[in-house]
């Protein structure tokens, strides 16, 4: 840190990425990513054309995909948002209705950049505490005064709220914004798209990082009412209004054509997921109900930390929090089928050796 950096970001405690390491070939559990490659149309799509296109800038309001996305989701454009990740809409979303003293509410086992982005804006934020079984108890996120997070379903727990539970709480803030963050939403839960229409305090955020296999290529939107989504724009033409690159933009109306090919890799996740959950248990796992494409293990037999260390030297990456009451858990992203199989094998080894 140098002495030029403005006091109230030297204690700011940055968000640390999983693991993305260079050294030598894993197999990648760690951070949620799609284990296929992007449809044939994704991939056509970014094509030598439009790469030579790459000297102009792009749309800025990459009204194309906007359009598709609208037309998928049954909205209209003005109810959609499209920005560089979704972590790019949530930081809008903390600048715009958390900042410099406003209140903000999330769980205390959930997306960790919560915590990172009330505090990069001032936020005063309350951190909820989850049931003993890592549930949320949607009752203790109504009728708060301040903006609330709730990713659904829920990271690293995989935990899923009903959407009558989302409704209560969106309908019981009715002066407030709540960002319901469905990353993951695809694998199995349901969405909030379908309030948006009701609630003009509502704010959907989603991304193709995890069930559209495009995190590499940085692509996340939002689904609200057509203010909010004015909100956000005017933050985002106060930073960088070409924050979607070209080839991105292009790749992601392909991916939203070429719908059904995702849609059958959820499927294949999904049911993977059921088998990786039924593997552990019978190793005498705790494995919690996940709607997300992870899941959330835990064993009597073996600490977290061990387990995380022991499986990353024999070639396989999953994710460890070191946050006390999560510490024994370790978050394993779904693979495919041959990369769980190996992931089980080398479990079984582990406990072996042990
Ligand atoms: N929300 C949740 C709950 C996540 O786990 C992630 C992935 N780390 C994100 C948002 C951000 O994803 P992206 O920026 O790749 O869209």
């Amino acid at each position: 840190m140098s002495k030029y950096l403005d006091e109230r970001y030297s204690s700011l405690a940055a968000y640390v990425p999983g693991e993305q390491p260079q050294d030598k070939k894993y197999i990648k559990l760690n951070t949620n990513e799609s284990p296929y490659s992007p449809s044939k149309a994704t991939l056509d799509a970014v094509n030598v054309g439009e790469t030579e296109l790459l000297r102009l800038y792009p749309d800025p309001d990459g009204k194309i995909l906007t359009k598709k996305l609208a037309d998928y989701y049954g909205v209209e454009s003005k109810n959609v948002f499209l920005a560089n990740g979704s972590d790019d809409i949530l930081n809008f979303a903390f600048m715009a209705y958390c900042a410099n003293g406003r209140k903000s509410y999330f769980a205390d086992i959930t997306y960790g950049f919560y915590s990172v982005f009330a505090n990069l804006h001032n936020s005063d934020y309350t951190v909820i505490p989850l049931e003993e079984d890592f549930s949320i108890d949607a009752e203790k996120f109504c009728g708060v005064d301040g903006c609330v997070f709730i990713a659904n379903p829920n990271a690293p727990t995989g935990l899923a709220l009903s959407l009558s539970d989302v409704e209560k709480i969106v309908k019981s803030n009715p002066h407030n914004v709540v960002v319901i963050d469905e990353a993951y939403v695809d694998f199995g839960a349901e969405s909030a798209v379908k309030l948006v229409d009701k609630y003009e305090n509502l704010l959907v955020v989603q991304t193709f990082s995890k069930s559209r296999s495009m995190a590499g290529a940085r692509l996340g939107f939002a689904i609200g009412n057509e203010e909010i989504i004015g909100d956000l724009h005017k933050l985002r033409y106060s930073t960088n209004p070409y924050n979607i690159n070209r080839l991105t933009l292009a790749a992601g109306a392909a991916t939203i054509d070429s719908q059904d090919y995702y849609d059958s890799n959820c499927k294949i996740i999904m049911e993977t997921r059921a088998f990786v959950k039924e593997e552990l248990e019978k190793l005498g796992f705790f494995v919690l109900p996940s709607k997300a494409n992870f899941i959330f293990a835990s064993s009597e037999d073996i600490d977290g930390g061990e387990l995380y260390l022991k499986i990353k030297d024999k070639g396989v990456l999953i994710r460890h929090f070191t946050t006390e009451r999560i510490k024994n858990f370790n978050r394993i992203t779904i693979g495919t089928p041959e990369e769980m199989q190996i992931f089980i094998d080398k479990v079984k080894e582990i406990l072996e050796e042990n």
